[in-house]
């Protein structure tokens, strides 16, 4: 799914990591070998354990999420120390914020890639998504209301992926509830960026449900939308993603970063060499935006 993001950023982008599946990590030199990803992904192990086996201990929890990415030495211990840390935050939060939405069990690290993977898009460029989504919670009923949770490490980062999706930028959890919808036959009204390691969760939320939200708050306000504009960002979502499809099977890989600062983050970088000044020259200004204005600063 996060190639559909990589598209959205740019075509070339899109084909590299979708097209040519040029792996991502033999072009790292940057980061240690035991790094962030390894971290989530045993954070992720962990609550997914804590929430499927209530009376497992934060010790027993945090020793699965170690095993998981198969940490030694002092690394380790001190992820073993942050597992059990967060686990037990986890639980805390889990009793104040209790309510109607619950974790549905088997939609915890829910997984609907290659044969489960799910149709979508419009007549003329259905596309099957597929995807692995942290946590659904949902309402008891059959065909009830629901809320995609994306857990990240820290504040900062729930913080960031939570603009990048207000802003439109980040496809990601309302494909997902496109899918979700299609699969289960849920309604989704919300979109929840939850820090693992502090009590921090941001959330987009449809007004309909205000009062499914009201108690899921923690420490930072809660985004409430009209309906219309709620549903709108999942079908804007699915739009945009069809046309990344359209693009690319119809061989269009141009090196077309969408904004400045696109390709200094770009894990392919040192397979394009792209001419970074002179493509960031041919990006367009945003819409009412004159040209010749110095570019926007960064986000609110
Ligand atoms: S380095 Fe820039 S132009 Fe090249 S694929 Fe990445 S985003 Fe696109």
């Amino acid at each position: 799914m996060s190639s559909l993001n990589h598209g959205v950023l740019c075509p070339h982008r899109f084909f590299l990591a979708k097209v040519a599946r040029v792996p991502q990590d033999d072009f790292r030199l940057d980061g240690p070998v035991f790094d962030t990803r390894d971290r989530g992904t045993a954070l992720h192990h962990a609550f997914e354990l804590a929430l499927k086996h209530r009376d497992w201990s934060p010790e027993k929890l945090a020793a699965a999420g170690v095993a998981k990415v198969g940490a030694q030495g002092i690394e380790a211990s001190l992820l073993r120390e942050e597992l059990e840390r967060s686990v037990v935050l986890l639980r805390e939060r889990e009793r104040d914020t209790a309510g109607e939405l619950k974790p549905w069990s088997q939609g915890l690290e829910f997984n609907f890639r290659d044969d489960k993977a799910v149709e979508i898009g419009p007549e003329d460029c259905r596309f099957r998504l597929g995807g692995e989504v942290d946590r659904l919670d949902r309402t008891a009923e059959e065909g009830g209301l629901a809320s995609i949770l994306d857990y990240k490490r820290s504040e900062s980062s729930s913080d960031s992926y939570f603009k990048r999706a207000r802003d439109g930028h980040d496809l990601q959890l309302p494909l997902y509830a496109r899918a979700m919808e299609e699969l289960l036959g849920v309604s989704v009204v919300g979109f929840e960026w939850v820090a693992g390691l502090t009590r921090s969760r941001r959330v987009i939320h449809d007004e309909r449900a205000t009062a499914l939200f009201e108690g899921r708050r923690e420490t930072r306000p809660l985004s409430t939308e009209p309906t219309p504009a709620f549903r709108a960002r999942i079908d804007t979502a699915e739009a945009t993603a069809a046309e990344v499809v359209r693009r690319a099977r119809a061989g269009d890989h141009a090196r077309a970063p969408v904004e400045k600062g696109v390709c200094a983050d770009c894990y392919w970088k040192d397979v394009c060499r792209p001419d970074v000044t002179w493509l960031e020259k041919q990006i367009p200004p945003p819409p009412g935006e004159d040209a010749a204005a110095p570019a926007a600063g960064g986000d609110a």
